[in-house]
């Protein structure tokens, strides 16, 4: 607890402040991070006064702690209060303070709050909970046992804490009267302002709760929820509630928490029912916070429908059947089963449909692919095993996005899905696949299982399936299939893809002191147990010889990983890498399909060099090819005709690209012919300019020409626009010029001196 207190040091506020989003609205003193971090140097000696006297004083200015309180609709057409939601704008000075709190704060978290709380604290995560329950209800149906499970809604759950129990909450915790003051001075103030279309209203002062959007209200709210916590605990240990059991002497689960979600699990006895309401009133008596029964829910298993019911009129809510979700996950749901998948499906087809209507890039496409619509299911994914025939759903939706533009040639997927999703240094487009992206996920778990220190998560599982020298003993599979759950079933074969188990050894053992290690059973030299090696004793002094014993505690590490860690994105790499089939290309051009992304071009521009270079444009060859195009004499460039258009002759040896090449040769002061092929002229682009800058500087060129050449096309066929070479050269030029300075090239050249030395201006 000591830390918590010391004065702020200039590096600890430099640090929150570099590490702060400068994007984010700004409250009403006006300025956001973005002037903190811009105007560091004039101001930190005021700054670190400013928190200096915060740290003597423990008291904030009425300027600095009051805020205002925005509205944001949250449907299209708001009618009533309840369709706003209210976000805090505050004061940049108080969300510095507030921050510097918070870091402090973090660091002693863990040692403060029960494992029964999962919400913002290091190393627990959100779908731990998920898979606690989910294990539980599942051990429960297979066993017989009766059992419920209580979920809490709590009513405006930050706006209502009481700041008496706060402070007397921090009190028990430990903390001294220094670190109170300050969080006194922090949340015990201040006044807030309704924005009224803009205006500020009139200041109302506040009496209690935790401010929206203040950095330090998840945590204080945490060590709130503690309270109820304790209560259970208590509770449990006096006999008056009984919990859930996997094993005699195992762990006792009567309760979860993340944030104000919160389950009650339990026997099925009136006793229980007594306790949960008494509970839940006297925390809320203490607390303010109070329970909406109306909103809770009760699930039963194994119970009679009679005792449900009367049950629920006893605690004054309704009964619900399973499944349900627990913070965005389905708990008691079949996830081999298409249903469990729904929620997932309708919210990406949702998303979809919302950008059907725009017009976005196919660059922009990918992004979006990568970073929007692969977080959806991803989250689903780390916790589930999906099965194939969601996979090859979400593909689908994943391909009728990619492909499918403004224009009308719009449901052709011009490049094979496999293709897509390789990486881009292997001539792919990156798009992440998502079915190795879930093994990926899953074979996480067996990680930390293995090298974690004890979570409730773990508990359960050992308590269910046996504890070996580590805890769980996974490795083994001994166990019938009936016995265990499908998710269990599911992590077991994680690693088998067609029939191969592509993660064998992929854990090992690194030799500390050798205590937690079986010499016989363990993989920890060389890359099976020592029981399965063959002529074990002429190897064995050879095999031994690098092994020394040390102090430190044998730990676990794994194959294809970042310094033997695992991590999620490695083991991507190297599962992508074995088990999507390998390219059909020339091995040259995927070398240059790789080259195409080290450029400054917008992602837009080089996802359509991509296109081009494998010969996937929707030039007119290529949709006569796929039967769009049905008139054979349409086949004809625009620019010369007696010419069919293909991306060889369009970027290549047509007339008009042909010629405005040979310009850009003689720009750069290149000597001999210009090749004919648009493959060759970017291998030209590439080989002669080495690495770093110049390379991407002159690719950035070539991206900017074959991209006007598309777009003098277009003008042709669509707006009948007759293009003039010497035009269109000083346009790439001027276009060229502009993408070097946006991405800071060239140092601050003109636009004379680019069109003079451009090989010049790239060095700078
Ligand atoms: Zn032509």
């Amino acid at each position: 607890m000591e830390g918590v207190t010391t004065p702020f040091s200039m590096e600890e506020v430099r640090g929150v402040v570099e590490e702060s989003d400068g994007n984010k609205s700004p409250g009403p003193d006006g300025f956001n991070f973005a002037f903190l971090k811009g105007a560091w140097e004039v101001i930190s000696g005021d700054v670190m006064a400013f928190m200096h006297e915060f740290h003597v004083n423990a008291r904030l200015p009425k300027a600095l702690s009051s805020y205002f309180i925005a509205l944001i609709p949250k449907s299209f057409n708001p009618q009533a209060l309840g369709d706003f939601r209210p976000i805090s704008l505050l004061g940049s000075m108080y969300k510095l303070v507030a921050k510097v709190l918070t870091k402090r704060l973090c660091l002693v978290m863990d040692s403060l709050v029960s494992k029964n709380q999962s919400a913002f604290i290091k190393g627990r995560l959100l779908v731990d909970d998920v898979l606690v329950i989910n294990e539980i209800v599942d051990w429960v149906k297979k066993a017989k046992v009766k059992c419920e499970i209580f979920k809490v809604d709590f009513e405006k759950a930050y706006d209502s804490v009481s700041w008496s129990y706060l402070d007397y909450m921090l009190r028990r915790y430990g903390f001294d009267e220094k670190w109170r003051s300050s969080v006194r001075a922090c949340v015990f103030a201040g006044s807030l302002s309704v924005l009224v279309n803009g205006c500020p209203t009139e200041q109302i002062d506040i009496c209690k709760g935790l401010k929206q959007g203040d950095p330090l209200a998840p945590f204080l709210f945490i060590l709130v929820a503690e309270g109820l916590g304790a209560l259970m605990n208590k509770a449990v240990e006096l006999g008056f509630y009984k919990g859930i059991q996997l094993r005699s002497c195992g762990v006792n689960i009567s309760h979860l928490q993340y944030a104000d979600d919160t389950l009650f699990v339990g026997e099925v006895c009136v006793e229980n029912l007594w306790t949960t309401k008494a509970i839940l009133r006297w925390f809320e008596l203490i607390s303010g916070l109070k329970v909406n029964f109306f909103k809770s829910k009760l699930f039963g298993i194994n119970v009679e429908d009679d005792f449900l019911s009367s049950a629920a009129a006893f605690l004054k809510c309704n009964v619900e059947r399973l499944p349900f979700i627990y913070l965005g996950l389905p708990v008691g749901a079949n996830p081999r089963r298409m249903a469990t998948w729904n929620p997932v499906l309708e919210v990406l087809q949702k998303r979809l449909a919302s950008w059907k209507n725009k017009y976005v890039s196919l660059g922009g496409r990918v992004v979006l692919l990568n970073s929007v619509l692969a977080a959806i299911p991803i989250f689903y994914l780390s916790l589930f095993k999906m099965p194939v025939g969601v996979w090859k759903k979400i593909v689908r939706l994943q391909r009728k996005f990619l492909w499918g533009g403004v224009a009308s040639t719009s449901k052709i997927s011009w490049v094979n899905w496999r293709d897509v999703c390789r990486p881009n240094n292997e001539g792919g487009l990156g798009v992440k696949d998502l079915r190795i992206m879930n093994i990926s996920l899953l074979t996480k778990w067996k990680w930390r299982l293995l090298s974690e220190g004890n979570s409730i998560w773990k508990f359960v599982l050992r308590d269910r399936y046996g504890g070996g020298e580590s805890g769980v003993s996974w490795m083994s599979r001994s166990l019938p299939t009936n016995k265990v759950s499908p998710w269990w079933n599911d992590l077991m074969v994680v690693g088998l893809v067609g029939g191969v188990e592509r993660l064998q050894h992929f854990f090992f053992k690194k030799i500390g002191n050798g205590d937690e290690t079986s010499f016989w059973h363990d993989v920890w030299v060389g890359t099976q147990p020592l029981k399965e090696e063959e002529e074990l004793c002429d190897m064995l002094l050879n095999i031994l010889l690098p092994i020394q014993l040390s102090h430190t505690k044998d730990e676990w590490r794994c194959q294809h990983s970042n310094g033997g860690l695992f991590s999620v994105r490695a083991l991507y790499c190297y599962l992508a890498g074995i088990i999507v089939p390998p390219i059909v290309l020339d091995l040259e051009l995927v070398t240059d399909l790789g080259f195409v992304w080290k450029s400054f071009a917008p992602s837009k521009v080089i996802v359509f060099s991509w296109q081009l270079l494998l010969r996937r444009l929707p030039t007119k060859k290529n949709l006569f090819k796929r039967g769009i195009l049905s008139d054979d004499s349409k086949k004809i460039c625009v620019l010369c005709p007696m010419n069919i258009e293909c991306e060889g002759h369009l970027f290549g040896w047509c007339d008009f690209a042909s010629t405005l090449w040979r310009k850009f040769f003689i720009w750069f002061g290149w000597d001999g012919a210009v090749p004919r092929d648009p493959l060759e002229i970017f291998q030209k682009f590439r080989k002669t300019t080495g690495i770093g800058k110049r390379l991407k500087g002159l690719l950035a060129v070539w991206h900017v020409v074959v991209w006007a050449i598309w777009k003098v096309r277009n003008n042709v066929i669509f707006n009948s626009i007759v293009p003039v070479v010497e035009d269109v050269f000083q346009r790439i030029i001027t276009l060229s010029w502009k993408w070097l300075r946006e991405k800071k090239m060239g140092g601050s050249c003109s636009l004379y001196e680019w069109k003079t030395y451009p090989l010049d201006c790239i060095l700078r």
